[in-house]
């Protein structure tokens, strides 16, 4: 029950990023350069071309598959309690990590 409740709570973390990231990607083109805006300091540029649309996109595939071959009953981590019951992996709670900070995230996700 949990593993489905973290599984399905880090969908919908990766459909929200992908939300926001795909109408940036489609107005670049997809180019992974284009933060040059005289505003910005040059280390928050860098910074934001490293993490452009492109690269969150491709994260969001990235994790999908990940979260895929995690589905319910069939975790390759085979991580389960002292009482054989099957929780979170270890792997599952890192992804969940990165968005600790949105409504939902639970502490017990926290990795160890
Ligand atoms: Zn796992």
């Amino acid at each position: 029950m949990t593993e489905e409740l973290i599984t399905s709570w880090l969908r919908q973390q990766l459909d929200e990023d992908e939300r926001v990231a795909q109408p940036a990607y489609d107005f670049t083109c997809g180019t992974d350069d284009y933060f040059d805006v005289y505003y910005m300091a040059v280390p928050l540029q860098v910074h934001a071309n490293r993490w452009c649309p492109a690269r969150v996109l491709r994260e969001v595939e990235a994790h999908r598959r990940i979260l895929a071959a995690h589905r319910p009953g069939s975790d390759p981590c085979d991580a389960h309690d002292a009482s054989l019951r099957t929780i979170e992996c270890e792997t599952l709670r890192l992804l969940a990590s990165i968005y600790s900070d949105r409504p939902g995230f639970r502490q017990e996700w926290a990795p160890e």
